[in-house]
């Protein structure tokens, strides 16, 4: 069974892990979410998943959040006349607007209007960047390119620019048309591809918004723009993924580690979800173990303070999928072992009165449990913000929400170090907290002798807040 970790795991549902039974498998092994991948599967498919999903929910009464990753502006090449084309370095091959079926001699892209926004000199990157491709001629639809690293070339197959300014739009037809799809089964994040500004996030928020929903928004960094304008995207958005997939072919491997701490670093000082997502355990999705390269990888994002961890073509395509998050959830916990609760994370201030007082509030709750070893701070929530505060402080005591919510219970469980336990009345205090000293016990969340905090977020009386504070041994 699972162990308890602070670190979450987001694993991403494929053919592999589509059945009840692949499924359960994942939870019980320790995945704290779901990832539905729009770039891959079609609506008919995700409704079975999605039910799937749900049943899984009320027979284990667990929350499971499903986060959907929208695909955005991802260029493809099309299709081929054959299922291999073979094409050789130094040979010319037009890409074309044009749908047409592809060869050695010319191929389409998803893109159109590649001809305008590129230039004689760029670069194109094929397949994960296995392929590359030097633009020399620009025509009127399409352009000629010299074959500079050679290879076998499939359908379909993805397509990188990298630097190039692209003017597409940022979030597609094909994107509103899924999430309205999906809103319409349970969203709990919304992850966007190949962000560019600031731009993308809000636009999207206003479509939602208009449509009556407000759900957290993950800004995908895998772009060279993404890195440039991360402050502003950081600002907009409620978590980023470091999407090191797209990263290292739109920029080099080796920049990936450095914009990954970099990354990481900002969303703790600035309280926002991070996800550390692609090739974490990718060995295993051959194979009943990992590299001790992904071991130690995996280890490093936990140091780093990464809320999330993410695992794709391991768990939607790979053969052991269970394998994989069953190792995913004994290192993070080895690595928690001597997790560094003391490192130093200069916490963003809110300039807004009534949200610097949340924030010193739940700051200074960290600090106590701290100072007397607390094993728990049992935080009464709604809407989930108590619990998601007190983790931007990073406590070594478990973070326990008690809510009435589902939907609550879904957004925290991707949140570091905290766990989610459904109460029926939260209203009358004396009575739930009873309740919940037994929820706590049975749940082995404490033991007899624990020291446990309670908490609750507060009341807003006109200019007046007010929070409550408590102490239990157990
Ligand atoms: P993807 O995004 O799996 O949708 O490509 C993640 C990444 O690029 O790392
Ligand atoms: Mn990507």
């Amino acid at each position: 069974m699972k162990k308890f970790a602070k670190t979450k795991i987001l694993a991403t549902i494929g053919p592999a892990t589509s059945s009840r039974e692949k499924l359960e498998a994942i939870i019980d092994a320790g995945a704290d979410g779901i990832r539905l991948n729009f770039s891959h599967g079609d609506q008919n498919f995700f409704t079975e998943v999605f039910n799937l999903i749900n049943l899984i929910c009320v027979s284990k009464s667990l929350p499971i959040p499903i986060l959907i990753d929208l695909q955005g502006p991802k260029i493809r090449i099309g299709q081929l006349s054959k299922p291999e084309v073979d094409l050789q370095s130094g040979s010319l091959i037009e890409i074309t607007a044009a749908d047409i079926l592809g060869d050695e001699q010319r191929i389409s892209t998803s893109y159109k209007k590649l001809a305008d926004d590129a230039e004689p000199g760029d670069i194109i990157l094929i397949d994960d960047g296995l392929i590359k491709l030097n633009i020399i001629e620009k025509k009127k639809d399409s352009v000629i390119c010299r074959v500079v690293e050679g290879g076998i070339l499939r359908p379909k197959k993805g397509m990188n620019l990298p630097g190039m300014k692209l003017s597409t739009e940022s979030v597609t037809e094909k994107d509103f048309d899924n999430l309205e799809f999906a809103l319409k089964h349970r969203v709990d994040y919304i992850a966007l591809s190949f962000v560019r500004a600031a731009s993308d996030i809000t636009s999207l928020r206003k479509w939602m918004e208009a449509k009556g929903f407000d759900k957290p928004i993950i800004a995908k960094i895998e772009k060279q723009e993404a890195v440039e304008n991360f402050e502003e995207i950081l600002s907009v958005s409620d978590g980023i993924m470091v999407a090191r997939g797209d990263l290292g072919v739109e920029l080099r491997p080796h920049e990936v580690p450095i914009i990954q701490k970099k990354i990481i670093k900002r969303c703790n000082e600035a309280g926002k979800l991070v996800i550390t997502a692609t090739q974490m355990l990718e060995s295993m999705v051959n194979n009943p173990v990992p590299t001790r390269a992904e071991a130690s990888d995996v280890a490093n994002a936990v140091w780093d303070g990464t809320d999330v961890v993410m695992l794709s073509a391991e768990t939607s395509i790979g053969k052991y999928p269970y394998q994989t998050v069953k190792m995913m959830n004994e290192i993070i916990s080895n690595a928690e072992s001597y997790y560094d609760f003391n490192r130093t994370i200069n916490f963003e201030v809110p300039i807004e009165i009534q949200e610097n007082l949340f924030d010193s509030m739940n700051k200074g709750i960290c600090s106590i449990s701290r100072q007397i070893n607390a094993k728990a701070i049992v935080a009464f929530t709604t809407k989930g913000n108590t619990p998601t505060r007190l983790s931007k402080f990073r406590p070594n005591a478990k973070i326990i929400a008690i809510t009435d919510s589902f939907d609550a219970m879904n957004n925290l469980n991707l949140k570091w170090g905290v766990t989610s336990l459904y109460c029926k009345d939260i209203s009358n205090r004396n009575k739930a907290a009873l309740e919940v000293r037994k929820l706590i016990l049975d749940s082995h969340l404490v033991e007899p002798g624990d020291v446990v905090i309670y908490t609750e977020g507060g009341v807003k009386i006109s200019n007046i807040r007010e929070n409550w504070i408590r102490f239990e041994v157990i």
